[in-house]
């Protein structure tokens, strides 16, 4: 009798599936035992169809802190089993121990079936229940961005485009929080995802991240204010001057941006920042804020830049170190674009880009800057690094067609903006 409740208590144990009532998707309950060697569970299956076109996933457990779990899926096209992938507890949870979620992964649509495993061996490690989410996103139709516009006459920096809810979720199965919560804007926080930083669907991801903030986290609606891809397509969130859930509970008075991707080591691509930068000078100039300074911020009692990274208020290594690195340029680079907003220094600064020559980018040893023979005036230059730090400037002014080869091999990676006169070009040295 002693040896056979060992056995259950040292095994996956019975494994029910509950199905939630929609096709989009699916919950999976593992029941399991007080504790166990770490086994990896029998086959389970995904039980939903018609995926399409990935399989968003995320898993939520109670355990003692000394639990790894991985999953790994079987794909059917590909005829075989996955690698054990680690289910990374998602710091942008407030679920407290023993309760954990896993950051949101994506499969393959053709995966049918899946395993957890506990990974390492843990002698004496202890979990307590385990549940999976699937969810299906579906298809997008292509969807053009809706023009943005400035809702404040006094400032003339414009909203940039962007795909509005219904343009990310036209079927209407994405709803905006019933009670949404204003909030004045005082600073601007920049995250990442922490996911894939290449899709073939980019609006499908945002659903699976609305999916997974409402019904896996329990909030109201998307955390995060806005969202953008790499590509530079920006995304509305929970919208404009409302509360999100993002910043470890200290949210009123933030306005929340995610970087879809993981920016840890990679550098996020130009359009990518140059939307970033776009956005947070349009908020900026709407609410009077100073891109380059700091201020405190009484719902965390933390002095914080305006334009700050999610770590420098929460115990977490979001927005990535590659990301975090660029904010002093991106706090430049905004000054500027409010600077340049003004439709007369708007003009200049266009006009000046279409004489600039910047080659090659991305550069390693040398970049060639050359104003081509027609440009009306010559034009000041300076390099800006990552940290906001002036890295060169020429001594003089650059002349119509003129070119200046400046030599880069062994500075910091990352990208630096080219200040040519009014106009700011984006660099990447690698
Ligand atoms: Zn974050």
């Amino acid at each position: 009798m002693k040896l056979f409740l060992q056995i259950l208590l040292l095994s996956w144990v019975a494994l029910p599936v509950a199905q939630s009532q929609t096709t989009a998707r699916a919950v999976v309950d593992i029941p399991v035992g007080a504790s166990f060697l770490p086994d990896e569970t029998p086959v389970l299956s995904i039980p939903l169809s018609g995926v399409a076109p990935f399989l968003a996933y995320s898993v939520e457990w109670e355990a003692t802190p000394d639990i790894s779990l991985q999953i790994r899926f079987y794909d059917e096209k590909e005829g075989k089993w996955g690698d054990w992938t680690p289910l990374n507890p998602d710091p942008h949870s407030d679920r407290e121990a023993p309760a954990y979620v896993s950051e949101l992964g994506f499969a393959a649509a053709s995966c049918s079936q899946f395993s957890l495993r506990l990974f390492p061996s843990f002698d004496k490690a202890s979990l307590f229940s385990v549940r999976c989410h699937f969810f299906n996103p579906g298809n997008s139709t292509p969807q053009k961005p809706a023009t943005g516009q400035g809702d404040r006459l006094s400032c003339p920096c414009p909203l940039p485009s962007y795909l509005d809810r219904a343009g990310w979720c036209p079927s209407g199965n994405c709803p905006p929080d019933p009670t949404p919560q204003p909030t004045e804007v005082t600073h601007l926080i920049v995250h990442h995802s922490a996911g894939p930083n290449t899709s073939s669907d980019w609006s499908a991801v945002v659903r699976s991240i609305w999916d997974y903030h409402v019904n896996v986290n329990g909030w109201d609606d998307i955390g995060y204010n806005w969202l953008l891809d790499p590509n530079g397509v920006l995304y509305e969130g929970r919208g404009n001057d409302l509360q999100g859930a993002h910043f470890c509970g200290h949210n009123p008075g933030t306005m929340g941006v995610c970087m879809m991707g993981t920016y840890t080591s990679v550098v996020p691509p130009a359009p990518m920042i140059g939307k970033l930068e776009k956005l947070l000078a349009w908020k900026c100039c709407d609410r009077n804020i100073d891109p380059e300074d700091f201020s405190f911020h009484p719902n965390s009692g933390l002095n914080l830049f305006n334009i700050s990274g999610h770590r420098d208020g929460c115990s977490t290594e979001c927005p990535g170190d590659s990301l975090y690195a660029h904010l002093p340029m991106i706090r430049t680079d905004v000054s500027d674009t409010i600077a340049a907003c003004l439709p007369s220094s708007a003009y200049e600064q266009q006009t000046t880009e279409t004489y600039v020559h910047v080659f090659p980018n991305p550069a390693t040893e040398v970049i060639y800057i050359q104003l081509a023979p027609g440009a009306p005036e010559p034009v000041s230059l300076r390099l800006v690094d990552p940290k906001g730090q002036v890295r060169w400037q020429s001594g003089k002014n650059l002349q119509a067609g003129e070119t200046i080869t400046l030599p880069v091999k062994g500075w910091a990676s990352g990208w630096y903006s080219l200040q040519a006169g009014n106009a700011n070009l984006k660099v990447l040295i690698q």
